[in-house]
């Protein structure tokens, strides 16, 4: 089991790259080109800056600056999740999914923590490739997960979608769509459509301290009064929490 995590751990730092390109796509509007750009001058950086963790030492040719924290953050990223992701699910089909949410989460965190934006071009076919994946998956596997699945996005979706209603500025549409991806991934997990909610709930709530927790340490540590604080990235870390602890949850908590 080390090794198969390792293995995927290894596959993340090789997309990390692929997923660093994918955010200049969607920060920075640039067209996609098999090379990651200069932090501070945009130059590219050549097809060698593809190469993982050589490149974090690598240098601007015109100005001398190195790669900068977005593509670390996405290596690091991707690395972690995948590594978590292969340890959870091990030696399955469900793996293929979730490591295709892993990657898509990366990129919209990164994104969402520099632009306060999820942008619908990624968010959407996410959720028009997650439906007929999961479907076939379910099918496949011979069990009612495809319905939890349904379940866990209606009642994520749902639940963020009245939240932004009710407190427009605190969540974006952007976070109803994400929750609605996320709820879907969240759901799947279980093949039981009350597990489903129960996952769902705790992933909100997780999400609702830990983005409170972590924005008002952070607006404190820099200063920054009641700056608005993007709560994609606090969605999304809390739902893969639960993903990757959910047998605990539903063993552990009298389910
Ligand atoms: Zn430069």
């Amino acid at each position: 089991m080390i090794l198969w995590a390792l293995g995927f751990s290894v596959l993340g730092l090789l997309l990390g790259p692929f997923l660093g390109i994918a955010t200049d796509r969607l920060i920075d509007r640039v067209a996609p080109q098999l090379e990651l750009r200069c932090s501070s001058c945009g130059h590219g950086l050549g097809i060698r800056s593809l190469i993982p963790v050589f490149h974090w030492r690598q240098k601007c040719a015109e100005c001398g600056s190195g790669l900068g924290a977005r593509y670390v953050s996405v290596d690091l990223l991707a690395v972690i999740v995948f590594g978590l992701l292969a340890v959870r699910f091990g030696v399955s089909f469900k793996l293929v999914p979730y490591l295709f949410l892993g990657a898509v989460l990366v990129v919209l965190t990164v994104v969402d923590s520099e632009t306060h934006l999820l942008p619908n071009i990624v968010v959407w076919p996410s959720i028009w490739v997650a439906i007929p994946t999961t479907l076939i998956l379910s099918q496949v596997l011979d069990d009612a997960r495809f319905a939890a699945a349904v379940m866990g996005g209606v009642v994520f979706g749902g639940f963020i979608g009245l939240s932004h209603i009710a407190y427009a500025r605190g969540m974006g549409r952007g976070d109803v769509k994400l929750a609605l991806l996320l709820g879907l991934f969240v759901g799947w997990v279980s093949i039981d459509l009350l597990d489903a909610v129960r996952l769902v709930l705790y992933a909100m709530i997780l999400a609702l301290l830990g983005g409170a927790l972590i924005g008002l340490a952070f607006n404190a540590v820099m200063k920054r009064g009641k700056a608005e604080i993007p709560f994609g990235p606090a969605l999304a870390a809390a739902s893969l929490t639960i993903i990757i602890t959910s047998q605990t949850i539903l063993s552990g908590f009298g389910g």
